[in-house]
This record gives structure tokens, sequence and C-alpha cells, in this order.
């Protein structure tokens, strides 16, 4: 008896109790403040600002965050859970707009004051305040080492110019967590400055149109002259480039647990939907070619999760994981990329309609292997490190 106990417990490694409640009521709150209104917010592009205040409220924005900036400490797990619950409501766009912070103010949590931890971190935790990350410009993204917006000293302020593209909860952004050029050129003359939106000569120059993320908004932003007082300087001046590589990882992994989700989701909708549809007389799941496909699809999908966890676990243990991490989002978005096409397969023709999941999921996944690192750019990170 004890010894199967032992086992079992070995076997549930990475979670508890606390996880499986979390997870629980985290799929309720979802199931109420979200999921009936996604369909509305997708079509319209965005989603109210209030439910920021809502899952602020809830909790989830400050899992995994310090005590003093308003968080509730947690191990990574929770935070992967809060993740995948959010992408139960089916909108990657919902969840991505809401999980821009967790983009935008790693940095100023690890490298930030403490004013700059209560001015920039405390709102957005508690949903008050939006952040965004802004590394991207019209130039470039996978050649961070490159970018071209300037941050010139004068007296206590920077004087920035340029602009940044393809960010995530841009538009509504209330501050926004910005690469700029402070020196020469290459990665040691990049710093990271937090640039609120009331700054003069900031401006959203477009909310951009995009094939999946509807309900998310992703926005262009311009800085002229703008005015960006010294005391907003993350950490040291000329430091940025390595904390920007510091914060991909957990980006990377973030973008892994949206792959597996989609993965998931869409095998669950094609289980469901081959049962149910009938040709030639008989269910889509009669078929072996049909039956074959599930189960590649549940393999991949136990495949690539179980990985994404144990790097994960490694992360949170403190061991260096940027190859891994590097693998796990590629080997998930490999694995979403054909789930997702062998579920709007399943569906023939609703598969390609508008109002069925595997349609939207289909879409949604298209994104994850290009942000946050290209899969080439990935690929160039692992080949380094083999
Ligand atoms: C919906 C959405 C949301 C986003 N959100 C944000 C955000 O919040 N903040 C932010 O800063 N950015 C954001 N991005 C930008 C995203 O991170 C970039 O699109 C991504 O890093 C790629 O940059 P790029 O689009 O400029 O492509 P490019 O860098 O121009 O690359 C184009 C192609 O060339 C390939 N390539 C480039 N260099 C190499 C190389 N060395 N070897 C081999 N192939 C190479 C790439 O893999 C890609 O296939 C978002 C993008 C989208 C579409």
């Amino acid at each position: 008896m004890d010894s199967a106990f032992s086992k079992k417990n070995k076997y549930q490694e990475y979670f508890g109790k606390t996880h499986e409640m979390f997870r629980k009521s985290a799929r309720e709150f979802v199931k109420k403040e979200i999921l009936p209104y996604v369909e509305e917010w997708e079509e319209t592009g965005e989603f109210p600002i209030e439910l920021y205040k809502k899952v602020g409220d809830f909790g989830v924005l400050g899992i995994g965050y310090p005590e003093e900036c308003g968080g509730t400490p947690a191990d990574i797990f929770l935070k992967i859970f809060g993740v995948e619950e959010m992408m139960r409501s089916g909108s990657a766009g919902v969840t991505a707009g809401l999980g821009a912070l967790d983009i935008a103010i790693p940095p100023i949590v690890r490298h930030g004051t403490d004013e700059q931890k209560e001015k920039f971190v405390k709102p957005v935790l508690a949903g008050e305040k939006i952040a965004a990350l802004g590394i991207t410009e019209p130039s470039g993204g996978s050649d961070v080492a490159n970018i071209k917006t300037t941050a010139v000293p004068e007296g206590d302020h920077y004087i920035v110019n340029g602009g940044k593209t393809f960010i995530t909860s841009g538009a509504r952004a209330d501050q926004l967590t910005c690469a700029v050029r402070t020196g020469g050129e290459g990665a040691h003359g990049i710093s990271f400055l937090v640039i609120e939106k009331d700054t003069p000569g900031y401006s959203v120059s477009k909310k951009l149109k995009k094939t999946g993320w509807w309900a998310s908004d992703t926005a262009e932003i311009y800085f002229d002259n703008c005015k960006v007082p010294k005391e907003n300087l993350i950490g040291e001046e000329n430091q940025g480039f390595c904390m920007i590589m510091e914060n991909f990882q957990g980006e990377r992994l973030h973008l892994a647990v949206m792959a597996n989700m989609t993965a998931q989701m869409a095998f669950e909708e094609s289980i469901k939907y081959a049962k149910e549809r009938e040709a030639f007389g008989k269910p889509l799941s009669g078929f072996q070619v049909t039956r074959h496909k599930l189960a590649d699809m549940a393999t991949l999908i136990e495949a690539s999760r179980e990985f994404t966890y144990r790097v994960a676990a490694k992360i949170d243990a403190g061991v260096d994981q940027i190859k891994e991490v590097s693998m796990a989002k590629n080997f998930a978005c490999t694995v979403s990329d054909r789930v997702t096409y062998d579920a709007v397969q399943i569906f023939g023709g609703y598969g390609f309609m508008r109002g069925y999941l595997v349609e939207r999921l289909y879409r949604d996944n298209r994104i994850l292997s290009i942000g946050g690192g290209t899969q080439e750019i990935m690929k160039e990170i692992i080949s380094k490190l083999i």
C-alpha cells in the first residue's frame, strides 16, 4: 500500500492538490466570465477592458509574482494551469491579450527599482493598467540586436524616436516596456525603458488586422521626440539585450503551453465529431484512417505536453533550459500545426466554416511558430547549443 502510494506521488511529481483546485476554479471562471462572450469579442476584435480587472481580482494575473509587487508567489505549474484554462475559452486572442503583461513586466520585476515596481507592476497585476512589450520594429523582429529606435539623453530625460510594430495589447496599453538604442550598434547598445502612453510624442498609429488572435489588439506604435524620464530606465543603461533574452525564456514556454492546448482542444473536438458524423453509413471513427489520425494526434500531444512540463519543472528548479525551451516551443508548434490541420480535415467543409472551434484554432495556431522567436530562430539557438 505504502509503495503504491509513493509511486502515485512520484507519478504526480509536477502537481499537487493546490494545482488541481486552482485549475478547477479557473475553469469555472473562464466558463462563466469568458466563454459565453468569446464569439462576440472575436468578431468585434477586442474584449472589454473590464476583463483585466475581473481576472486581476480573481487572482490569475498575479500568479508567480512576488507579494511586494501585488502578486501571489507560486511555482511555474500554477502559471501554466492558468494559461491552459484561459485557452479553454477557445480564444488564443483573449489569452494573448490578457497574457501580454507576462512578457511586459518580468524585466521590471527582475531589474526594476522599488518605485518602478510600485508604479509599473502593482497596477498591472491588479488589472487596473495594461502593459505591453515593445521589441519588434517595422524593419525586423528576429534580429533584436539591430533595433533602430533611439533614446538620446537630454537632461533628466531620454528623447525617443522610432517605432514598434505587432505589439500585443499595444492599442490599449497604458505602458510599454520598450527596447531602445541608448548606445552604439549591436547588442551592447540596447536598454529597456518604460514609456507611458500619455507621454507627448507617443502615438498608436495603427490597430492591425490579423489572420488569427482576433480578440487581441495588435498595434503599431510611434515615438516622435517622445520625452521619457530617465527614472523609467530599467536596470542599467545598455544592459537591455540580456534582459530581453532572459525574458524570451518565459515567453517561449508560455507559447509552447498555448500550442499544446491548441492541439489538445483540436483533438478533443475531432474525437467528438468523428463519433457523431457519418459517411457511407458509419461514423467517421469507423474508418481506420480517422482512428489513426486521432491516435497520432493523441501521441504527439502527450509527448509534447510531457516535454514542455519537464522543461518547465527544470526552469522552476533554476536549471538552464535555453536550448530545451526552444526545442519545446518548436516541437509543440510542429504538433499543433499538424493537429490543427488534421482536425480541420476531419471536420471536412465544416472545418472551414466560422463558428466551428477547429476553424479558429487552425487560424490562431499560425502565429505560435512566429511570435516570441520564429521556428528558424529557435533552430539557430538549438544548433549553437548542441
Ligand atoms: C500577432 C502578433 C503578436 C506579436 N506580439 C508582439 C509583442 O507583443 N511584442 C513584440 O515586440 N513583438 C511582437 N510580435 C512580433 C514577433 O515577435 C515577430 O513577428 C517575430 O519575432 C519575427 O519577426 P519579423 O516578423 O520581423 O520577421 P523577420 O525577422 O523579418 O523574419 C522573416 C523570416 O525570416 C526568417 N529569418 C530571420 N532571420 C533568420 C536567420 N538568422 N536564420 C534563418 N531564418 C531567419 C524568420 O524565421 C522568418 O521566417 C508579434 C507578432 C505577431 C504577428
